[in-house]
């Protein structure tokens, strides 16, 4: 990848923002560094590669600007952790490898951004200098849900057996014999205002302390 090509995302991911920002480098070098990683081309049209970011945000952006995926073209998922970093899956080979900044990497950029002593812009030019071994860790995963479940069939449609709205993507759970939405088989991130639990009616859970499945949010 040229140094011209880096230049471009960090402009297509600024151009969004009105600003370029550490976390927008940050996306297109990882983005930059997972892809090459697999052995593949970028910026991608086609589905072959899969990044699953753990945050959402400006990242996102230097992410899709480098890789070429996109939520809209279910190539880009995120599991958000709070964290700055993504896996790059090829659908193809099942390989994948995660990215994140090195744990020091805060420590460097003086080295790399001399005479700035603002920290926000001693990142943001020391991201975009620093080389990939002092910026990046790279880590080869083994996935813990078979890459064909990840990816899903997308034609798919089916009827969740409590609440009964449409589940599309393969994205049902079966539980105790009945096909379900997570949010009716694990609690979801919302509750009815009537209804504050919503399986087992009669359950005299507090909806305040209500433990909620290893698949939900929690917003408290
Ligand atoms: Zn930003
Ligand atoms: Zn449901």
């Amino acid at each position: 990848m040229s140094r011209a090509s880096r230049a471009q995302m960090l402009e297509m991911s600024a151009a969004r923002h009105d600003h370029l920002c550490p976390r927008q480098v940050l996306g297109v070098r990882i983005g930059l560094t997972g892809v090459t990683a697999l052995g593949l081309d970028t910026p991608r049209r086609d589905k072959r590669l899969l990044v699953i970011l753990e945050t959402d945000g400006c990242f996102a952006d230097g992410i899709e600007a480098a890789t070429g995926c996109t939520v809209g073209h279910r190539t880009l998922r995120i599991e958000d952790y709070g964290k700055i970093a993504a896996t790059f899956v090829d659908t193809e080979t099942a390989l994948a490898i995660r990215v994140h900044p090195q744990l020091n990497v805060r420590d460097k950029t003086a080295e790399y951004a001399r005479g700035e002593a603002r920290r926000y812009f001693a990142q943001l030019l020391s991201y975009q200098c620093m080389p990939d071994a002092d910026l990046l860790a790279v880590q080869p995963v083994r996935l813990q849900v078979p890459v064909q479940q990840l990816v899903s069939r997308a034609g798919v449609r089916e009827t969740c057996g409590n609440c009964g709205e449409e589940i599309i993507n393969e994205r049902g759970v079966v539980l105790g014999g009945h096909l379900l939405c997570r949010s009716c088989a694990f609690g979801g991130y919302y509750g009815s205002l009537d209804a504050p639990s919503t399986l087992g009616s009669g359950s005299s859970t507090d909806p305040g302390t209500r433990a909620t499945g290893g698949h939900s949010l929690n917003l408290a």
